[in-house]
């Protein structure tokens, strides 16, 4: 078995980087040849299709049959310019990843001839068998079908040889079954309260639009070695593994000299993703070895969204090419660090005003202090919401480890921003304020701009961190969509700006002025939603305890943390933004429930079958070895030497013997505790006993083949170590 392991690291050691033709053009002369982009559409279409796809962009109008053909037409005759046969609804089911099923443009024509075809009908709807994709029993409920309905707001773009349509998938009582519809709502949510309370400061406001930043952290493994690592290709994680002499202490991996084959791989994928309109800007090494991160040019959130699933998508396919597996996981070794998709948000409205950017007048600067308070609150009062959107079976690895946001959320504002709600707290506001009071608060919010830019002022361990012109929620795992977490963070904050609004139209009206009454109402949410303020060491133990002691919520267990979506209070919540009706929310939520069961039914079987195949086998032969040698050392020597020499020996086969003995009969437990696990009928209860009951024995049983690993003969181990994965390339 060890041969296989050795064949691995030899095929690594002679790989060389492949070649890759770099792009003669400038970057600007091919980004976005493969997306019917505006450009691509004004040339294709009639100016009546053009205006009516635009003003669907823009105003969220529909689009009508007859316009639909045409837009149809121009699409297809600019794919097949490009080479497309083929085209798809592609979306976002609530499994990973996203869905496509190809169709060809041909239709028969009378005689036994095929024409290309595609139709306003076509690219509008679509019936994918919906049936095996999870919908956490919607679809009994309602309706047994399902369809996709286009998404102009993401323009098509060409995959291969198809022709690739943005799509909504829903049932056909209109339930969400997708990502991407809960997140439009969301996103049309945040908009409607944030132009209204915009509004206040510009009358000229019409719409407020949100933006994402992804940051992509991944790792990258030789094809060779991830090959021979089953628990790698079956749950994209080691299940075991000692850690290696040397990792991460030296820290020097960060921001280092980017290996030549992983470069090779960076500068092809970004050639494509760029064809494909993704703006991805930043590449660097992260700080595990062979980890690395991508980051893009932020764009709106429903478009930024769509560009993340389709890079993650071409990372694998590129990634092949030059014989690396692209490992998403959050956590994909133990002990060192693991991946996090960083989502950077804020909101610009139509004037292109920022509005979490302070301006050059306390005016404006009021406003920024309205968002940024207002969004304070929004998380303040939504922990556990925000918590159960990131919270899954692998980001749970990754959470609260030591270099990773703890699965308490806070906000992280900087001491300068800080400062200024302290000076609003103690501001006078139930009596008029003298003149100089007025002129001296001014003068603070004015100062503002002067200080936020200061970029020092960083705090990388909180979850949730205001960065200077922007909201940055850390706890995303790498692995997820960043649909759940945009979803909650936009509603709430929606939900958060409509109160703000109603309270301070209610003050104006008994009377108040304008901006004493969200001054006011601003000064009263300061004080609300203090706890949820912290500057300091997220990852220490103090913060722990003082976190607790502040109220705010510590929750590690995902069941635990997902059963935050069903409270009553939450159901109203998203009932009322208009985001999930209750069978759409408890639907999404037992379809994650099950995820979560699944991945830790897999780990579990792909851990005993790895530990009773692969690991006791070794160990046994070992064992052999070291017994057929005490028993050759008492034919040589006479029993005082004999006694002597083999000691030690036998010393380590009791060792290795209780380990063995030790791994079989976990392994047992762990099925029969997984057999009982599976007669729970509820998804959640079930989720619950899998958590407590079968999860504690994948550590368990890793910690003996761990130090098996330790103490059996190198030239017999299966399995590629950790120092082979992360430093033989
Ligand atoms: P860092 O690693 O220092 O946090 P990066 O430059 O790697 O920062 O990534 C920051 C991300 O934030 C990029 O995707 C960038 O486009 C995005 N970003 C910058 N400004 C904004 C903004 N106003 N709103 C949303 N995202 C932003
Ligand atoms: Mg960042």
């Amino acid at each position: 078995m060890a041969e296989f392991r050795f064949k691995a690291l030899e095929e690594v050691l002679n790989r060389k980087p492949v070649q890759i033709e770099r792009e003669e053009n400038l970057t600007s002369d091919y980004y976005g040849m493969l997306v019917f982009d505006q450009p691509k559409m004004k040339k294709y279409l009639s100016r009546e299709a053009y205006k009516a796809v635009m003003d669907a962009i823009v105003n969220g109008t529909t689009i009508d049959r007859k316009m639909a053909d045409q837009v149809a037409q121009g699409m297809k005759s600019w794919a097949m310019e490009n080479g497309a046969t083929h085209y798809t609804h592609w979306f976002h089911p609530l499994t990973d990843g996203t869905a496509e099923k190809h169709d060809a443009f041909i239709e028969h024509t009378s005689g036994s001839n095929v024409v290309e075809a595609f139709s306003g009908k076509l690219l509008a709807q679509q019936e994918p068998d919906a049936s095996s994709f999870p919908s956490g029993g919607i679809r009994q409920t309602f309706e047994a079908r399902g369809y996709t309905a286009w998404d102009p707001s993401s323009p098509a773009f060409i995959n291969g040889t198809t022709l690739t349509i943005p799509t909504i998938f829903i049932s056909y009582t209109g339930e969400a079954l997708d990502h991407k519809t809960p997140l439009l709502r969301a996103l049309h949510a945040v908009d409607n309260a944030a132009t209204e309370v915009a509004q206040y400061f510009d009358k000229n406001v019409s719409n407020v639009k949100a933006n994402l930043g992804w940051e992509q952290e991944y790792f990258l493994i030789d094809e060779a070695l991830y090959m021979a690592r089953p628990d790698l290709v079956l749950t994209g994680r080691t299940l075991m593994g000692h850690a290696s002499s040397k990792d991460q202490q030296l820290d020097d991996h960060y921001f280092s000299s980017i290996p030549s084959r992983a470069t090779a791989f960076m500068i092809d994928l970004e050639n494509e993703a760029y064809k494909l309109g993704i703006p991805v800007k930043t590449r660097h090494n992260e700080v595990a070895p062979n980890q690395f991160e991508f980051a893009p040019i932020f764009e709106e959130v429903n478009l930024a969204n769509d560009h993340n699933q389709m890079l993650m998508d071409l990372m694998k396919k590129v990634a092949r090419k030059h014989k690396f597996r692209v490992l998403f996981h959050e956590k994909p070794f133990s002990g060192i660090n693991g991946s996090g998709k960083h989502n950077n948000w804020s909101l610009t409205t139509d004037t292109g005003v920022n509005l979490y950017s302070p301006g050059k007048n306390p005016k404006s600067n009021l406003q920024f202090l309205t968002f940024v308070v207002n969004t304070m609150k929004a998380v303040y009062d939504n922990q556990d919401l925000l918590r159960a959107s990131i919270l899954t079976a692998s980001n749970s690895h990754r959470l609260g480890a030591n270099e990773a946001p703890p699965s308490i959320l806070s906000v992280f504002l900087g001491s300068e921003v800080s400062k200024m709600l302290d000076l609003m707290e103690e501001a006078v506001v139930d009596r008029k304020m003298t003149p100089d009071e007025k002129t001296a608060l001014k003068l603070n919010i004015g100062r503002i701009p002067e200080i936020i830019l200061d970029n020092t002022d960083r705090n990388r361990t909180s979850p949730f961190a205001f960065t200077g012109n922007r909201f940055e929620f850390r706890a995303v795992g790498s692995s997820a969509n960043n649909a759940p977490a945009m979803i909650v963070l936009n509603t709430i904050v929606a939900k958060q700006l409509k109160n703000f609004k109603a309270e301070v139209d209610k003050l104006i009206e008994s009377g108040v002025k304008k901006d004493e009454a969200i001054f006011q109402v601003l000064k009263g949410l300061i004080i609300d939603s203090k706890p949820i303020r912290f500057n300091g060491d997220g990852y220490s133990d103090e913060w722990v305890k003082e976190a607790a002691s502040r109220g705010l919520t510590n929750i590690t267990s995902v069941p635990e943390s997902l059963s935050a979506y069903l409270r009553d209070e939450n159901k109203k919540l998203f009932e009322e933004v208009g985001i999930f009706n209750e069978s759409e929310l408890e639907g999404r939520v037992e379809v994650e429930f099950e995820k979560f069961i699944m991945k830790i039914q897999i780990e579990a079987r792909v851990l005993g079958d790895l530990a009773i195949n692969h690991i006791v086998p070794t160990a046994v032969q070992y064992q052999t070895v070291l017994l057929e040698n005490v028993k050759n050392l008492k034919q040589v020597f006479s029993q005082e030497e004999f006694d002597a020499l083999a000691s030690a020996r036998k010393e380590l086969i009791r060792e290795i013997g209780g380990h063995i003995t030790s791994i079989k009969a976990k392994v047992k437990e762990m099925v029969e505790a997984r057999k009982k696990a599976n007669i729970v009928e509820d998804a959640i209860e079930k989720a619950k006993v899998y958590d407590d009951t079968v999860r504690p024995y994948l550590d368990d049983i890793r910690s003996h083949i761990d130090k098996l690993e330790l103490i059996v003969d190198n030239e017999l181990w299966p399995l590629p170590k950790y120092r082979e994965l992360l430093f033989v390339r």
